[in-house]
């Protein structure tokens, strides 16, 4: 038997593309991203209560990376991306059905000119498609005594730093509020590929409209250039 859904909304985020989206949501705060939902349920009543919730689970499609399959065994960064678990063991966007689910922030619900949700800490792709929006019900879905596996905390911080010349392209960019707390938070959570150690290699990551040129050795990531995306 086979189900087809439609997305009821769509996602408009700083993350560009694929490198440097953190590996789940809310380890990077600053990222706001816009939920614009689509004709029909671009309705007031469709979100009716919605507000009264400060957190909502996103149901969505990995639509970047649907077209490459799926494996049952796969290498999760956590485990240093050598290591193989089960495919339900993990995370991975390389699923039987590409489905994502992200816990994030519901900061508001705006009906004014069609119905959006503005949510911070997503790890979310511009353009994702939108399945569902589900408020967060803490009493039944917060689990402190919970094992977390193989995750069990946070991944380590990498310190950041900003060039002189980062700072001055900075201070000339007319970037969105918050944009230098973004990329601090992004480049901390370091974004380089599991055992990637090389601390000649300069990298870019697209937030907005930039990119943001920058090296890491030695657990500190440097801030290099702030460049308009090509
Ligand atoms: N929190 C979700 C979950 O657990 O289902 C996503 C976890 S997945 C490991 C997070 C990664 O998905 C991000 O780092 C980014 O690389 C990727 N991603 C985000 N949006 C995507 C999209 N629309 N298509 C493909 N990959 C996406």
């Amino acid at each position: 038997m086979n189900y087809s859904f439609e997305p009821i909304g769509v996602i408009h985020s700083p993350y560009r593309e694929k490198f440097g989206i953190p590996r789940q949501p809310s380890l990077v705060s600053a990222a706001r991203v816009r939920l614009e939902l689509l004709p029909p349920y671009d309705h007031p009543d469709c979100v009716r209560g919605l507000a009264e919730f400060s957190h909502v689970w996103i149901s969505f499609v990995f639509h970047q990376t649907m077209d490459r399959g799926w494996q049952p065994l796969v290498r999760p960064p956590r485990l240093g991306g050598n290591a193989k678990v089960g495919v339900f063991a993990s995370r991975s966007t390389h699923r039987p059905n590409p489905m994502g689910l992200s816990l994030v922030e519901l900061i508001s619900v705006s009906v004014d000119n069609g119905v959006a949700l503005e949510l911070a800490g997503a790890d979310l792709l511009d353009g994702t498609p939108v399945l569902d929006i589900k408020p967060y019900i803490p009493f039944v879905e917060s689990r402190p005594d919970a094992s977390g596996g193989f995750v069990d905390g946070p991944p380590p911080l990498l310190r950041v730093e900003w060039s002189e010349a980062a700072r001055r392209h900075l201070a000339e960019a007319d970037a969105p509020a918050g944009f230098a707390l973004l990329v601090e938070q992004v480049l901390a959570q370091d974004p380089r590929p599991a055992y990637q150690d090389d601390p000649e290699r300069i990298y870019g990551v697209s937030l907005y409209c930039y990119n943001v040129r920058f090296g890491i050795a030695g657990g500190v990531a440097r801030v290099l250039e702030i460049l308009p995306a090509a």
